[in-house]
């Protein structure tokens, strides 16, 4: 039996009852996973458990010896997409569902390193690529808000892990959203690192100048904590950048004052849900009371166009990344093939679903030697025009202000069936990952009984900011304190 531990807890005052001896590494591990195993959301592919009790054993070791730092002893569960040596690691796919890496990711390797305990790889779109985590091998995650809605994807079990009071933090990736939408769909704050701020060794590929990889929690303390282990450079990854990693809550008493924060009026038009709206805007005025100097004058003319230039660009980048998985290097492998050609051909076509056909049927098209100027080349040009426009905003600003997503979660099956209207869902979180800036969700309100999102964005290798100010709104409003009734 294991022992009643309350988990609707952070994960700082975890770390603070386990050094006080209130309950062991171990205890919180085995009440985790009977947890975890409790409900319907589909929010896992697999438990760690034994891989958690091993690692739950020496985070009892070190907070003996008194060196635990602040992960130390954590539950954390992290997205199937993150490789862990010997546990399967799956990208969502039915091409990896028996592939068993060699070696561990370097964020997965930083956290064991800070004594954080793997309990969990969570449920995700098919190789990240989707809004709604309905394109996995493993079926769709439910939002614990509401079992009839869509969790946001690709990083939808990672979301719904934290959402549902499960572990107190979690890994995402977010390659055009997939950190901040799912975290404003299921009311917890998620963060999207500057790409270069953190390594992406050993996360398996899908658009490789998109993403990074990003913390879910439920307050600014806690996504601070993970940062903190997670960035920084790695000789394995060549895109990471030799900045040194700041102490991130080190201004986390100053507050919003003084703050100069730009509200894109291209992020408040047409699609654009009324409740939202809403509470957006009285977000904006908790901040302009505060003391921050709104500016509402901001137009950033381009930024509309990077829903086009992001879906040429990150299935350009998928078409390559996916060749790899012919059925002879890894995973599953279809052999009752007349040729070698007829093997991988068929492989691929069983072991991959729907979208990421789609995504690679596109990407080879737009690489393609008669329509590549037309296409991937455009699209990298108007890619620059878009980061010059934030680079220009940022000399004016700290921050800017917009809401993570144009709706709340919408309805299991309701956009499945039209692409266009999925990709749409995305139009407020992908300007970031094309301009390489870092962007954090946080709960604002609620339409309908579900969560909405409020979204800031900061300059690169900014996060200081974006979470000093994360940690003002979360000391003056509740709503990070909301949880599911299930
Ligand atoms: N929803 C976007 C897509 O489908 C973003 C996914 C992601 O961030 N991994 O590509």
């Amino acid at each position: 039996m294991s022992k009643n531990i309350e988990l609707n807890v952070f994960a700082h005052q975890h770390s603070k009852l386990l050094n006080e001896r209130a309950y062991s590494a171990v205890e919180l591990v085995e009440a985790t996973l009977q947890n975890l195993k409790d409900h319907e959301l589909n929010a896992y592919i697999t438990v760690t458990e034994s891989l958690a009790l091993k690692q739950a054993e020496l985070a009892d070791e070190r907070i003996k010896l008194g060196t635990a730092g602040p992960l130390t002893g954590i539950p954390i569960a992290i997205k199937d997409l993150l490789s862990t040596v010997d546990n399967i690691t799956t990208a969502g796919s039915k091409i990896l569902e028996n592939y068993r890496p060699v070696f561990d990711c370097t964020v997965v390797e930083r956290l064991q390193n800070a004594g954080a305990i793997i309990v969990a790889k969570t449920n995700l779109d098919e190789f990240a690529m989707g809004s709604s985590n309905e394109h996995s091998a493993f079926g769709p995650v439910k939002n614990p808000w509401n079992y009839q809605k869509v969790s946001g994807g690709s990083s939808g079990g990672s979301a719904v892990a934290v959402a549902n009071r499960d572990v107190s933090i979690s890994l995402g990736t977010d390659t055009g959203g997939s950190i901040r939408q799912p975290a404003a769909f299921c009311g917890i704050t998620g963060l999207k690192p500057t790409y270069g701020r953190v390594s992406r060794y050993g996360v398996i590929a899908f658009g490789s100048s998109l993403e990074q990889v990003g913390p879910f929690g439920r307050d600014a303390t806690d996504i601070a904590n993970v940062l903190q282990i997670i960035a920084g450079i790695d000789v394995r990854d060549s895109t990471t950048v030799k900045i040194p990693v700041p102490d991130y809550q080190e201004d986390f008493d100053k507050g919003l004052a003084g703050l100069r924060i730009g509200v894109p009026a291209q992020f408040f038009q047409d699609g654009l849900d009324n409740d939202v709206r809403l509470a957006v805007e009285n977000a904006i005025e908790l901040f302009e009371n505060e003391g921050a100097i709104i500016d509402r004058s901001l137009q950033l003319p381009t930024s509309p166009a990077s829903l086009p230039v992001y879906y040429i660009i990150a299935p350009s980048e998928a078409s390559a990344n996916l060749a790899r998985y012919d059925g002879v290097k890894y995973g599953f492998s279809f052999l009752e093939g007349k040729s070698v050609d007829e093997e991988m051909s068929l492989t691929r076509s069983i072991g991959f679903g729907q979208e990421v056909k789609r995504r690679i049927m596109l990407g080879t098209y737009a690489l393609s030697a008669g329509y590549y100027d037309a296409y991937y080349l455009k699209a990298q040009k108007v890619r620059t025009l878009i980061r010059k426009e934030f680079e220009r905003a940022f000399q004016t600003y700290d921050l800017l202000l917009t809401p993570t997503t144009p709706t709340v979660a919408f309805g299991l099956g309701e956009k499945i069936e039209d692409p266009y209207s999925m990709y749409l869902n995305d139009l407020y979180t992908l300007p970031v990952n094309i301009s390489g800036n870092p962007a954090i969700s946080m709960p604002c309100g609620f339409s309908n009984e579900l969560p909405i999102g409020l979204q800031l964005i900061a300059k690169p290798f900014d996060e200081k900011t974006l979470l000093r100010a994360t940690h003002a709104y979360q000391t003056l409003t509740d709503w990070h304190m909301e949880q599911p009734q299930n």
